[in-house]
């Protein structure tokens, strides 16, 4: 009898995970679904637009369904439309690759202020996520809290003149606001030792081709080990460069402790170092790139805890997790291939004891057809200048993936 797989999420640990069974079982009915009307979780939301190449692992990913017999099953949320328990009922085997959507708080006072959001919540704009929430406003001073790779993402992206985006796939919302023209000042905070960040040396060095930037790298002391030493390597490489009027500082070993605000909105930041010694920054937007976290999805935290073997990734018979899911916001798109192999095999074993479960009936929801509906509306759209023209209301994508005469 033919086995089944759910996995939830179809971003890139859904996807490698799903490439690893239908390799090892290729008579696995295996359904990748996703809250979303379209596939590939950060791939399409999270990525810069401006980073189109590593986007290109789509292509990789389309094989799936178009050639290894994949399932998608999209705008279907696990937990809201159907329960965990019912997933579980209907599949020999479950799978939560469902990400972490929330933004990690910084929990110091005046962190209400408007003007201050986490980089989960810019990033879901400028790539228009159906559910994202409006951008800050933009103002003369920016401070970027964070020292991986997302936070060099917003600061390239902002940093950006209006010629410098073209070719990426971003709207006319998100290129306003980004091209608005205010931003003077553009501090980049982290709170380790600069050979202790976590960005990777090339995203630094690739700021040396920005147009109108002006760089300098502040406190980034010396290194002890040869990885620590490629950072301050990178951090050398673009000290110094005067390309322009946006001045862009790179600080490490703040702490922030506190905003100050005017009439709501937030005017600075204040920082302390090791040794309290206090740092003030001019302040109009805050964006903080510390990390995500799941919020109530899927209830995560309770699976985690009870887990039978979290470094494997067994939660209970038949439930699996990985990606960061399972693992916290951390590691590239490549860096989820292993895991799900490793998975992959222990699925396929404990898979031999299944009955065959025979999955979700047809659901009337947006199928891999629905979801190539709105790729080829979207890429039909493109403007000169850009590459794709993404549709952000959830509304008219549906419309589109639902109409089968398309
Ligand atoms: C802003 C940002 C930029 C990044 N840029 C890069 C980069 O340039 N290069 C790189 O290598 N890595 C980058 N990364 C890291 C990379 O995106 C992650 O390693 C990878 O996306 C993690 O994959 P995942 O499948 O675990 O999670 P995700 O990609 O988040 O996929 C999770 C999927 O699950 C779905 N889902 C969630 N809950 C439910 C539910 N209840 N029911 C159904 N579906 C659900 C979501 O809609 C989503 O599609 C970036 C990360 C971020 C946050």
């Amino acid at each position: 009898m033919q086995k089944s797989v759910a996995i939830v999420g179809s971003g890139p640990s859904g996807c490698y995970l799903a490439q690893a069974l239908l390799k090892a079982k290729p008579d696995l009915k295996l359904d990748l679904i996703d809250r979303l009307p379209v596939p590939y979780g950060l791939v399409r939301y999270g990525v810069a637009a401006d980073h189109q190449g590593t986007k290109a692992i789509i292509r990789q990913f389309e094989r799936l369904f178009e050639r290894q017999g994949a399932g998608f099953i999209g705008n279907l949320d696990i937990g809201e439309d159907v329960s965990l328990d019912e997933l579980r009922a209907a599949y020999d085997a479950v799978v939560l690759a469902a990400g972490l959507a929330t933004d990690r708080r910084l929990g110091i006072p005046g962190e209400d202020l408007a003007g201050i959001a986490g980089a989960g919540t810019v990033t879901r704009a400028l790539n228009e996520h159906p559910d994202a929430d409006p951008l800050p406003v933009l103002g003369r001073h920016v401070v970027v809290m964070g020292n991986g790779n997302v936070a060099i993402d917003i600061v390239r992206l902002i940093a950006k003149s209006a010629d410098e985006l073209a070719g990426t796939d971003l709207g006319p919302v998100p290129t306003a606001w980004l091209t608005a023209g205010h931003i003077e000042t553009i501090d980049i905070v982290g709170r380790s030792a600069a050979s202790h960040a976590k960005f990777d040396p090339v995203m630094v060095k690739e700021l040396h081709h920005l147009a109108h930037a002006t760089i300098k790298v502040e406190g980034a002391g010396t290194a002890g080990e040869p990885a620590g030493q490629k950072k301050l390597d990178a951090l050398a490489a673009i000290d110094g460069i005067a390309h322009g009027p946006r001045r862009l500082t790179f600080r490490f070993g703040l702490t922030p402790t506190a905003f100050e605000g005017a009439e709501g909105r937030v005017t600075a930041v204040r920082f302390h170092d090791a040794a309290g010694a206090e740092t003030v920054l001019p302040c109009d937007t805050f964006i903080s790139a510390i990390g995500f976290d799941t919020g109530a999805n899927l209830s995560r935290g309770a699976l985690l805890e009870h887990a039978r073997d979290i470094d494997a990734g067994v939660l209970d018979d038949g439930l699996y997790a990985t990606g960061w899911f399972r693992r916290g916001p951390r590691g590239t798109i490549p860096e989820n291939r292993a895991e799900a192999q490793a998975l992959a095999a222990r699925v396929v074993a404990d898979l031999d004891a299944a009955t065959g479960r025979p999955g979700l009936p047809a659901t009337g929801r947006v199928d891999y057809a629905g979801w190539k509906r709105i790729d080829a509306a979207e890429l039909a759209a493109a403007t000169a200048d850009r590459c794709r023209r993404k549709i952000a209301d959830r509304a008219a994508m549906l419309a589109l993936a639902l109409n089968n005469e398309g």
